[in-house]
């Protein structure tokens, strides 16, 4: 939005919290010429997952129009543009729902489409014009693509939405679900001085946990170990200032299950035995397995 000369008011939360309906009121009050709110739903940066319901009254209250990034949070949690009031809603197929990175998809409301039309700097004659795309394949009659599509994304795209409804999409947010409590139980029982990072277990995003390193233990180093024992296993660092204190379990997609869990659990407890933390790590094992249920 600032490549784009707009004026951005950011609205910073600590790492281990999520944002509150409380701030953006306060934001909106503050300045009340805004007319557009950007809010990321889940984060798997972070761990966090805001209270999209709460922050989107408080934005439609106000007038502005409402974008949510739901890219972390799609498939692993419910997603409900319409009854938040989300005017934009993006998602990607590359978290929870286990698909290929090369697609997404964006919902526009009634009240998008006005802001747009009436805008005489809005994209045209492009792939990325959503004005286009409404023109052309909407109003058209969804005939004939504007473009090439991207057909081995499509395919991939495909398998995965097959893969989803075989499932069904409420077992595909359960064992999301499941494997952000398992890992936290198992986390809390490894000891060793490992923590959530996110300190409301309500604000723990159920795509990615994270988890606090014992002070004077580098995250980056301690996953280093860790994946020495299990190289498949869905762990990183933090990114930036984060990699010294925080690793993610990125628990999603094909990897929320409570084996990958467990090997998580086992990897980092075995990890953090090595840099001589006590660790228990058969107590992980089970306390993840009991709250898998
Ligand atoms: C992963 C993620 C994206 C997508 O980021 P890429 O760099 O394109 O993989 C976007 N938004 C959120 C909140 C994410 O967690």
């Amino acid at each position: 939005l600032r490549d784009c000369g707009a004026t951005v008011h950011d609205l910073a939360v600590p790492f281990h919290t999520a944002a509150t309906a409380a701030q953006v009121r306060e934001a909106l009050a503050e300045h009340p010429e805004i007319d557009f709110v950007s809010l990321v739903h889940a984060e798997a940066a972070t761990g966090n997952t805001n209270p999209v319901a709460e922050i989107g009254a408080v934005v439609r209250e106000h007038g502005a129009l409402f974008y949510l990034d739901a890219v972390a949070s799609i498939g692993a949690e419910p997603v409900l543009p319409d009854a938040w009031g989300v005017d934009l809603c993006v998602i990607g197929a590359q978290k929870a729902m286990g698909g290929p990175a090369g697609v997404s998809a964006v919902s526009v409301s009634r009240r998008a489409w006005t802001r747009m039309a009436v805008n005489p700097r809005a994209p045209r004659r492009s792939y990325l014009s959503l004005l286009d795309w409404k023109e052309r394949w909407i109003d058209a009659g969804r005939k004939a693509l504007l473009h090439a599509p991207a057909q081995l994304e499509m395919l991939a795209l495909e398998a995965c939405l097959e893969r989803i409804e075989n499932a069904g999409l409420d077992a595909v947010i359960a064992r999301h679900r499941s494997a952000a409590a398992a890992t936290r139980a198992g986390a809390l029982a490894l000891g060793g001085g490992l923590e959530p990072y996110v300190l409301e277990a309500a604000e723990a995003a159920p795509v990615a946990t994270t988890l606090r390193t014992p002070s004077g233990v580098v995250a980056a180093e301690l996953v280093a170990k860790a994946l020495e024992s299990g190289p498949a296993l869905p762990l990183s660092a933090g990114g930036g200032a984060l990699a010294k204190e925080m690793i993610r379990v990125n628990h999603y997609g094909a990897d929320a299950t409570p084996e990958v869990v467990r090997e998580s659990l086992t990897a980092l407890g075995t990890a953090l035995g090595d840099f001589g933390a006590v660790v228990d790590t058969a107590a992980a094992r089970g306390a993840a397995d009991r709250a898998w249920g």
